[in-house]
Order: C-alpha cells, then structure tokens, then sequence
C-alpha cells in the first residue's frame, strides 16, 4: 500500500498513488514548488524574454 510522501497516509485513488501525494499534499506540493521557484527569482516569463532577445539577435545576424 502506498502512502502519502507528506503526511503518510495510505493514498486510495490510483491517480494520488502515482503522484505519491493524495489531492491536498499534491496541492500543497505544487505550492511549495511555487515558493521555491519564486525564492529563486526565477519567472518563466525571464525565462521566455532571454530566449526571445537571444533569438531575436540571431535573426538581426542572419538578415545582415
Ligand atoms: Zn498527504
């Protein structure tokens, strides 16, 4: 029987079991992810503008 990674309680639906979270620990879960990734000061939209600026020079390059 599995358990619950955050509160060790047996996990019932074959979808928490996969997750190894039930349905609020797996809430709790993403939002402690969201935490940390916030702590980082890591945005996915950072993410997007440097690959975009990265992008954007290499077509400025390449019509050159
Ligand atoms: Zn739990």
């Amino acid at each position: 029987m599995s358990h619950c990674k955050r509160c060790n309680r047996p996990l019932k639906s074959g979808e928490s079991i996969i997750r190894q979270y039930g349905p609020t620990c797996w809430q709790r879960h993403l939002d402690d992810l969201e935490q940390e990734f916030l702590k980082n000061q890591l945005t996915i939209f950072d993410i997007l503008r440097d690959t975009i600026n990265g992008g954007d020079e290499d077509v400025t390059r390449e019509m050159c």
